[in-house]
């Protein structure tokens, strides 16, 4: 998820889910179109944890990053599963008036368990600066939730066109 564009409410957010999210909203946040079925994902795994993410660069950024985590910040996974990529017909809190990232497949959550939604400091201060300094090498193509002054989201990692 990613930080607030203009009003909305909950009810709003409902009918909208009601009325289905992929009608009213083509494409995400970032402006990748949104994927209706898990078949029109790309699927990539790091050992036994499953992702599914928009097919081409999107992937190809995601899985480097996610790689590059997997070996030089912590394991991706931690034997049950807390890990997220292509999710559908979610909206974004507190407007709900966006479609997630993840409804397009250009971003994922990584170890969630660790890392949970509105908190910060999930990772140590020289995790952090890794992050940070690997995401920099992608050159504005990625970028990381634990950054987001709203929301923190230290799990989640998504694509920019
Ligand atoms: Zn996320």
């Amino acid at each position: 998820m990613r930080g607030t564009i203009g009003a909305g409410t909950a009810a709003a957010a409902l009918s909208l889910l009601a009325a289905g999210p992929a009608e009213a909203h083509p494409v995400s946040e970032n402006g990748y179109p949104v994927i209706q079925a898990v078949a029109d994902c790309e699927e990539w795994f790091i050992r036994d944890v499953v992702f599914q993410t928009a097919p081409g660069e999107p992937t190809q950024i995601l899985r480097d990053f996610a790689e590059w985590f997997d070996v030089n910040i912590e394991p991706v996974t931690l034997g049950y599963d807390d890990d997220y990529s292509w999710r559908p017909g979610e909206l974004i809190p507190p407007s709900y008036t966006a479609v997630s990232n993840h409804g397009s497949g250009t971003s994922i959550d990584i170890n969630s368990a660790l890392h949970p939604l509105g908190q910060v400091g999930t990772f140590t201060p020289e995790q952090s600066a890794a992050i940070r300094a690997k995401v920099a090498e992608f050159g504005g193509r990625l970028t990381w939730g634990g950054d987001y002054t709203e929301i923190p989201d230290e799990m989640h990692f998504e694509v920019r066109r």
